[in-house]
C-alpha cells in the first residue's frame, strides 16, 4: 500500500545531504535521498587518494549501505537537472520525475576558475573520487614517461604546479613532497627523482588564510624546509598543456596544474528560482528555506547568506552537517504547526596537516580555544577524520594504511588507472546538463 506520509526528497549525499537524512529517521515523513554517484565521498581526504596513500574504495561508502537500518530512507541513483514548482517535482538528467512535499538541497559545490583562461582544459582539480583517481594516475604517469625518455624531465614533466594555498593546497603540497623524496625514489631508480618539484602558487601573502597567524607561519615554515616551492602574492594568468603563465608575465614548463584555488555554489543553485548572492550560493531565510517556498530548504556549500542580518557562514563539512541536521528539525517542526528557528552554527575550529608528523588544529572559543601545531596537530587531524570518516571497514583501511605508512613510508596505492581527464565530470565546469 502507498504510504501517505509527506515525502523528503535530499538532493545529495554529502555531508550536508546525508546528515538531514539521518536526522529524519524518527519524523514520520519518507525520505527519498537522489545522488549522482551511488556513495559519500569523504572529500576531506581525497588529497591522499591522489597521492596515493589511500584508496578510492576508502574513503567512501554506498549510500544504500549507510541507510540500511533507517526504515524511512531510500535511495535513488540520478542527476537533478531541475525543480518544477508547479507540480512540486525534482527532474532528473534522464526525465524520471520525483514528487515531492519537501525538498533539500545539499549539492555542493563547483570549482570557480575566476575567469582563468585554460584551467578546465589542461587543469586537474579534486572534487571527486574519478578526479582523485585520474590525477593520481596521470602523475605517476608523469614518473613513467620520465623513465622512458629523460627529455620529459627537462621540459616540466616532474614540476607539479598547485594553485592556492587553502587547507586543500597545502595538504596537497605536503603529501606530494614527502611522496617524491620517500616513496617514489625507490620505485624509480632509473630516475634522479629529487627533480621533481611541487610548485605552490598562492595569490595572497600568506597560506592558510582564515587561521591564526602562528599556524600560518609554522605552516609556510614547514612546507619550505620540506622543499615545496612557495610563492605567494603570486597569481597565474593562463593555464596551458605545457606550462603556466604568471601574472607577471613568467612561464613555468609544466604538464601538472592543480586548481584549488576557490569554489563557488553548485550550478543547481541556479535553477532553483531564488536569489543567488555572492560566490553563486544561495539567499536563504534564517531557517534556510528559501523565500517564499517554506517546503524547500538549501544546506552545505550551495547556502549562502542566511536571514536579514545576511550571515555567510564557511563552506566547510561542520557547517553542511550542522545546516543538514537542522533543516531536518525545521521539517519536524512544520509537521507539528510550528514555526521554523533561526539557524546558529557551533563553530568547532579548523585544522589541516602539511604531511607527517606536522599539522596545525585550532579549536574554537567554546571548546577552550586551544592552538596546536607539529605532532599534537597532526595527530589530532588524524583522530578526526578517523572519527567522521563513514564505514566502520574504511576507518580500519584509513588507521591501518596510515600506520604502516608511518612506520615505513609504504603508499601502497600507487596505481595507474586508464582513467579519463576528469573535465569530462561537467560537475566541475559548472554546468547540469546530464
Ligand atoms: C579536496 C577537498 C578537501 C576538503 N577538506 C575539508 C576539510 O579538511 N575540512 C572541512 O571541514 N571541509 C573540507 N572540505 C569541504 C567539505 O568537503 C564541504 O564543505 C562539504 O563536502 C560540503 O557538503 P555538502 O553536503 O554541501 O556537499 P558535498 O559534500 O559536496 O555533497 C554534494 C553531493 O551532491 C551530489 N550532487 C551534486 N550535483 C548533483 C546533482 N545534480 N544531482 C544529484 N546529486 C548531485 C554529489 O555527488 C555529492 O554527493 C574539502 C573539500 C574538498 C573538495
Amino acid at each position: 500500500m502507498a504510504s501517505h506520509r509527506p515525502r523528503v526528497v535530499v538532493v545529495g549525499a554529502g555531508f550536508g545531504g546525508m546528515n538531514a537524512a539521518r536526522a529524519l529517521a524518527k519524523v514520520p515523513v519518507d525520505v527519498l535521498i537522489v545522488d549522482q554517484h551511488n556513495f559519500h565521498t569523504f572529500q576531506p581526504l581525497l588529497y591522499q587518494v591522489a597521492t596515493a596513500g589511500l584508496a578510492a574504495g576508502d574513503i567512501a561508502h554506498q549510500v544504500r549501505g549507510i541507510f540500511r537500518r533507517q526504515r524511512n530512507v531510500r535511495f535513488l541513483m540520478g542527476r537533478v537537472v531541475a525543480v518544477d514548482w508547479d507540480v512540486h517535482e525534482v527532474a532528473l538528467a534522464d526525465g524520471t520525475r520525483l514528487a515531492f512535499d519537501y525538498l533539500i538541497v545539499a549539492a555542493g559545490a563547483v570549482y570557480h576558475d575566476f575567469g582563468t583562461p585554460g584551467v578546465f582544459d589542461h587543469g586537474f582539480v579534486l572534487k571527486s573520487l574519478h578526479e582523485a583517481v585520474t590525477l593520481r594516475s596521470h602523475m605517476l604517469r608523469q614518473f613513467e614517461q620520465a623513465a622512458k625518455d629523460p627529455e620529459h624531465l627537462e621540459h616540466g614533466g616532474l614540476t607539479f604546479v598547485i594553485v592556492g594555498a587553502g587547507p586543500t593546497g597545502v595538504e596537497m603540497a605536503g603529501a606530494l613532497v614527502e611522496l617524491f623524496d620517500r616513496v617514489l625514489p625507490s620505485d624509480y631508480p632509473e630516475l634522479d627523482v629529487g627533480r621533481a618539484k611541487v610548485v605552490l602558487l598562492e595569490m595572497m601573502d600568506t597560506v592558510l588564510a582564515p587561521y591564526g597567524a602562528r599556524s600560518r607561519a609554522y605552516a609556510e615554515r614547514v612546507l619550505r624546509r620540506r622543499g615545496v616551492d612557495l610563492r605567494l602574492g603570486t597569481a597565474v594568468q593562463e593555464v596551458h598543456a605545457d606550462h603556466v603563465v604568471l601574472a607577471g608575465g613568467e612561464r613555468l614548463e609544466t604538464r601538472t596544474l592543480i586548481w584549488a584555488a576557490g569554489i563557488r555554489g553548485h550550478p543547481l543553485a541556479e535553477v532553483l528560482g531564488a536569489p543567488v548572492g555572492r560566490g553563486a550560493r544561495v539567499e536563504l531565510e534564517r531557517d534556510l528555506s528559501l523565500r517564499d517556498r517554506p517546503e524547500a530548504f538549501v544546506v552545505g556549500d550551495m547556502a549562502g547568506a542566511v536571514g536579514e542580518e545576511a550571515t555567510v557562514f564557511p563552506q566547510v563539512a561542520q557547517v553542511a552537517i550542522q545546516q543538514g541536521k537542522h533543516a531536518a528539525v525545521t521539517i519536524a517542526r512544520r509537521l507539528r504547526g510550528e514555526a521554523g528557528t533561526t539557524f546558529r552554527y557551533a563553530d568547532r575550529g579548523q585544522m589541516a596537516i602539511i604531511g607527517r608528523s606536522a599539522g596545525v588544529a585550532e579549536l574554537s572559543r567554546r571548546l577552550g580555544g586551544f592552538r596546536f601545531t607539529g605532532f599534537l596537530g597532526w595527530v589530532s587531524w588524524l583522530f578526526i577524520h578517523l572519527v567522521y570518516l563513514p564505514g566502520h571497514q574504511n576507518r580500519v583501511n584509513a588507521f591501518t594504511n596510515w600506520t604502516v605508512n608511518f612506520l615505513t613510508f609504504e603508499r601502497h596505492a600507487r596505481l595507474i588507472l586508464d582513467t579519463e581527464r576528469p573535465l569530462e565530470d561537467r560537475a566541475s565546469r559548472g554546468t547540469i546538463e546530464g
